[in-house]
């Protein structure tokens, strides 16, 4: 057992000994094992140490896949995968308040953390609806030929995540290809894997899923790199950066080919236009930035306001940054806590130094490190940034917001608002319908947000353009990630 104390009580856990392969933990059989320790990221005291998977544990997790796919997982119905989702739900739901404290250990505020797994539960539950609704098309009759489709699972699908959102992320790809009827190794971020591993656990005690069809195997890029080339895996979704996604995507070619999806990062704009009620998107232009610290893949990170705003603007977003309780994540008491890990809280740091250092923006507030343990960044905000500054064109994944210089018209704040490689998202705020409209239709981004923020659901479908990735998590066109289609003629 290891345990988490929080301010409400101590928790205690099964200790998650390494891979989870084929219904159980198992020793990693790497030929070099690598033991991680996990720090707290508010304390950087141990908090569990995880025996990470290698790249021989990839070929044993895809015969346990294999042998899952073949036996009894093949003939489990739409109602049978539905129930195992919907089962998946309420085992978690039972134990909601252990993996909220294994997500809020990860340095995230616990109510952040308890939407997260709030919102992990919501979608196992989605897609036990599409479970028994997958299904292909009947065509017209031509001439003497019956014509219709059928959808089948790809297989077995590699699923790889970021540290940001641990278990939220997971389940979008899980319960999509588990509704399919796929076998899935995850690979968890080497920084966050104990709510995935915990998951396992979960799965194993709480429902009826057949061995082997969810394994989860904890590591880095050794055991990343091996799923995304492994000739076995016919699938690899994968939420992570730019950089390692175009590595994705070359191993996927270079291998079997593989069908990939990738969820990148962003860069995203925030557009307030003069019109727009300032409290509204003061609020939530806060929240577009600061929640999860920074370290979210839609985080608004560019704000362009409209000329005449500015100043009342920055102050009362100024006093609304100042209101946030910085401190250990597993007290409920904060409401900001840190950098994942030391690695994240370095880069961040890093961008600050350049930034405050290059001339091409003046601090707002912020841009130091809070306290002098613990893995804190105060919420900082650039204003006048410059078009040309790191802090206009790269992704920070960190507490750091760029306003850029005002702007006069909306031709003119749209061209710079898709100024960027990026096309994740974006946030738009007016009271003028049409505006918004244009907006929307001209703005190069996956999702659009007006009058609210990171506002994701399971029903909507999730992901980027441009080099924000491509293909979709969430919604009903997520089946289509987890499925292929096959056209079958019959001549009758
Ligand atoms: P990362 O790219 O460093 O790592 C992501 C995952 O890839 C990790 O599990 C990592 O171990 C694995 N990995 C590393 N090298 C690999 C390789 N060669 N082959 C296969 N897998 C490999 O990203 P990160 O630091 O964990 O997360 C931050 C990034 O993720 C940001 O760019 C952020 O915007 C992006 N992100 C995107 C979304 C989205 O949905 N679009 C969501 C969350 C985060």
């Amino acid at each position: 057992m290891f345990s988490i104390k929080t301010s409400k009580g101590s928790v205690s856990f099964t200790r998650f000994v390494g891979p989870f392969i084929n219904g159980k933990f198992q020793p990693t059989l790497a030929s070099s094992p690598a033991k991680r320790a996990l720090l707290n990221p508010c304390t950087e005291e141990l908090l569990e140490t995880v025996n990470e998977a290698g790249p021989e544990d990839v070929d044993i997790a895809v015969k346990s896949a294999q042998a899952a796919l073949k036996g009894p997982w093949k003939n489990f119905s739409g109602k049978k995968r539905r129930n195992v989702l919907l089962d998946i739900a309420q085992a978690l739901e039972q134990n909601i308040w252990k993996m909220t404290v294994l997500e809020a250990a990860c340095g995230k505020p616990l109510d952040e953390a308890k939407y997260d797994i709030e919102e992990s539960i919501e979608c196992f539950r989605y897609f036990a609806g599409h479970a028994d609704k997958i299904h292909g098309h009947n065509f017209a009759t031509e001439d003497n030929h019956k014509s219709y489709t059928v959808r089948k699972p790809v297989g077995i699908c590699g699923l790889i995540t970021s540290f940001n959102y641990p278990l939220t992320l997971a389940a979008w790809k899980i319960a999509p290809a588990l509704a399919c009827g796929n076998a899935i190794i995850l690979k968890p971020a080497p920084q966050t894997p104990l709510s995935s591993l915990m998951l396992g656990e979960l799965i194993t005690k709480h429902t009826d899923l057949p061995q082997g069809v969810f394994n989860v195997l904890p590591g880095g890029e050794a055991v990343g790199s091996a799923i995304v080339n492994h000739q076995g895996i016919h699938k690899c979704s994968f939420t992570g950066s730019g950089a390692v996604g175009r590595k994705v995507m070359s191993g996927a070619a270079n291998s079997n080919l593989k069908s990939i999806t990738l969820e990148l990062g962003g860069k995203s704009p925030l557009i307030v236009f003069a019109d727009a009620d300032m409290d509204q998107a003061v609020e939530d232009v806060f929240g577009a930035i600061f929640s999860n610290m920074g370290q979210n893949c839609c985080a608004g990170s560019r704000l362009f306001l409209q000329n005449g705003i500015q100043d009342k603007f920055l102050e009362r977003l100024k006093a609304r940054v100042e209101k946030v309780k910085i401190g250990d994540t597993l007290d409920e008491a904060y409401n900001f806590g840190t950098m994942v890990d030391r690695v994240q809280f370095e880069r961040v740091m890093a961008f600050i130094e350049k930034s405050l250092g290059e001339g091409k923006s003046d601090l707002l507030v912020g841009g130091k490190r809070h306290g002098d343990k613990g893995f804190f960044v105060e919420p900082t905000i650039f204003y006048n940034v410059q078009e040309s500054s790191v802090l206009a064109q790269e992704e920070v994944f960190g507490p750091v917001l760029s306003v850029m210089k005002p702007f006069d018209t909306m031709e003119e704040v749209l061209e710079r608002a898709n100024a960027t490689p990026y096309g994740l998202a974006s946030g738009v705020w007016t009271q003028d319908l049409s505006k918004a409209e244009h907006c929307i239709q001209e703005l190069a981004t996956g999702v659009t947000w007006v009058n609210c923020y990171n506002l994701c659901s399971s029903h909507l479908p999730f992901g980027g353009v441009k080099e924000s990735g491509f293909g979709k998590d969430l919604g009903a066109e997520s089946i289509g990630e987890y499925t292929t289609v096959k056209a079958v003629t019959i001549r009758v």
